[in-house]
């Protein structure tokens, strides 16, 4: 068996590690360069990674063992074996709202998007859901988390339609119980008919919490609490939802510092910064992490650092929405975790993870210089950051003895990399690679490329038809988007006749069976083509004033008088600069 990517040395060639000396496994995978990221950051040329049941059992230089004679072996030469990439920040339901508000700054698409967003319901967070975790797992992600904060009274039970796209497609699943209780009439920038009052924010998550968080070994299945921002949520509920996900036992989420826009809400609002904000309500901790964190000074970093607060690091949406690059060479060597995201499909409309790997790469060096992230050191913030992000850097994100059997194999032999020099820049800095095998808990979810857990036409058939529906829907509020008048629904639109009654979209049902490859021990090869997009919403129109209809007017609470909103007040003060500090020197990544 030999590899056919160029080797590199590993170092002294350290003898493989086997958990608790065991030697079993139910199938290795041989022949392949490997990236452990284990401790000692260990890169095999050629090695084998031996997996049995759910767990990682062996992984290691060289040739197989003879102790693991009798596994099947399964012959990936031509490939690169990583971990399996964690996503730490998306919002599945927006894959039915992509291509809209494509210009727009981050203020100006939620506006344009809250009152669409206003009319999702079940089915149609159940079809965009399965279709973003489908195309996730596509690009090599085996953990995803999920934070949903949209919950219209009739809409049904959003949250559960994620939790069972997520069992279906197979990937490990961090959903967030999100939350918005700060509408326009109060201050907030949320229309006031999609956000909640508070004591029903409290006690749906409760409930999210009791129904579906498993806090045990190898859970598949964690949830989190996660008002969605300074700007539509208020500082009782932000408190609120600390002190229930700190009794629960639970992880803490939410955006922060995302534009100057945000940054100048909160200095006219609040007296003060967006992270001193979250300091003054006690939310900073190990516990947290916090989407975007583009616009942190100095003082911000120290205090993110100081707490233990993680970063989810979204470049391709903060690119996409215009908002600006973060900080992530200052973040990291202040000590500061960092997990990447691919943030929601709205914003991101490529939503690959192995894509923000190579943007965080990019972006770091594009105002850092081209030592400011090495390609593996970019693949760890996707891979062992995220896992710290979420609390399972025990469990999962890196190739270990011990740990969850999450894998992605990427073939590496084709006409972009054959003969590369160095296969980690190869899959970070190159065009993506055909991902022959993605195991989630040892399990196959895709093959060549491939996911096999669903359908993939049949989802991309869904989610098309989601989008339409919701479209529809939101126009019969009169919600539209750009261009001229479209003519009624029932007359023009092949999903008109849903326009009123509740969708039923076709659920993405059918199943392929498990690996062929794992179960019979055949060599990988081929791939078949990307199947890429499907299912675009049509840009609709302003269709003046529709049908009214029940406005949503839950008891707001009051938005605190005028004034600093920190304990610690400061001057108001206008937008700062937020370019980037210089790179300081670092030590150089382990690899
Ligand atoms: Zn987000």
């Amino acid at each position: 068996m030999t590899s056919s990517v160029s080797p590199r040395p590993s170092g002294d060639d350290p003898p493989s590690t086997t958990a608790g000396g065991a030697s079993s496994a139910s199938f290795v995978l041989s022949g392949c360069h490997v990236l452990t990221l284990n401790p000692q950051r260990d890169e095999y040329a050629s090695g084998y990674v031996a997996v049995d049941g759910t767990q990682i059992t062996e992984a290691g230089p060289g040739p197989v063992p003879e102790r693991l004679a009798g596994a099947r072996q399964i012959d990936a030469s031509g490939c690169l074996a990583t971990p399996g990439l964690v996503n730490t920040h998306h919002h599945l339901y927006q894959w039915a709202t992509r291509g809209r508000a494509v210009d727009a700054t981050l203020f100006g698409w939620l506006t344009e998007l809250y009152p669409v967003w206003a009319r999702i319901d079940a089915e149609i967070v159940r079809a965009a859901s399965t279709a973003a975790l489908t195309w996730l797992a596509r690009s090599g992600c085996t953990t995803t988390m999920d934070h949903h904060y949209v919950f219209p009274r009739a809409g049904g039970d959003v949250l559960g339609a994620t939790v069972e796209s997520a069992a279906e497609v197979g990937l490990r699943f961090h959903p967030t119980r999100g939350s918005m209780d700060l509408g326009e009439s109060t201050g907030g920038l949320p229309p006031d008919d999609v956000v909640e009052h508070i004591d029903a924010v409290i006690g749906a998550t409760q409930a999210a919490i009791e129904r579906f968080h498993d806090p045990s070994p190898g859970s598949m299945l964690r949830i989190g609490v996660a008002p969605c921002s300074p700007f539509s949520v208020t500082r009782e509920l932000l408190t609120e939802s600390a002190a229930l996900a700190r009794s629960s036992g639970v992880r803490l989420h939410t955006h922060l510092a995302e534009t100057a826009d945000e940054d100048d809400y909160c200095a006219e609002q609040l007296g003060c910064t967006p992270a001193e904000y979250l300091d003054s309500l006690g939310w900073l901790g190990g516990d947290v992490w916090l989407a975007h964190c583009v616009h942190l000074d100095d003082a911000g970093i120290a205090r993110l650092a100081a707490t233990g607060t993680g970063v989810a690091h979204c470049p391709d949406s903060n690119a996409r929405l215009g908002a600006g690059i973060c900080r992530t060479r200052a973040l990291l060597d202040a000590g500061v975790p960092v997990g990447l995201g691919v943030d929601g499909a709205a914003s991101n409309e490529a939503s690959s993870l192995l894509g923000e790997v190579s943007a965080a790469a990019r972006f770091a060096r594009a105002v850092g210089g081209p030592q400011a992230m090495t390609a593996a050191e970019a693949l760890e913030l996707g891979t062992l950051g995220g896992a710290r992000l979420l609390g399972r850097e025990a469990e999962i994100g890196s190739l270990e003895a011990g740990k969850l059997a999450d894998i992605a194999l990427w073939r590496l032999d084709r006409l972009p990399q054959a003969g590369i020099a160095d296969p980690v820049a190869a899959l970070v800095l190159g065009p993506p690679p055909p991902l022959e095998l993605l195991l989630v808990n040892g399990q196959v979810v895709v093959e060549r490329d491939r996911v096999v857990t669903v359908d993939e036409q049949r989802v991309a058939e869904s989610a098309r038809r989601a989008g339409e529906v919701l479209a529809v829907l939101a126009r019969g509020d009169g919600v539209g988007l750009g261009g001229t008048t479209p003519p009624d629904p029932p007359a023009c639109h092949p999903l008109g006749p849903t326009v009123g009654r509740p969708s039923r979209l076709a659920r993405p049902s059918a199943r392929i069976p498990p690996s062929a490859a794992i179960r019979s021990g055949r060599p990988l090869a081929g791939r078949r083509g990307w199947p890429g997009f499907a299912g675009f919403s049509p840009r609709l129109t302003p269709a003046g004033p529709g049908p009214s209809r029940p406005v949503l007017r839950a008891r707001l609470p009051q938005r605190s008088p005028a004034g600093p909103g920190c304990a610690s007040t400061r001057p108001r003060r206008r937008r700062r600069s937020t370019r980037p500090a210089a790179r300081k020197p670092g030590p150089a990544a382990p690899r």
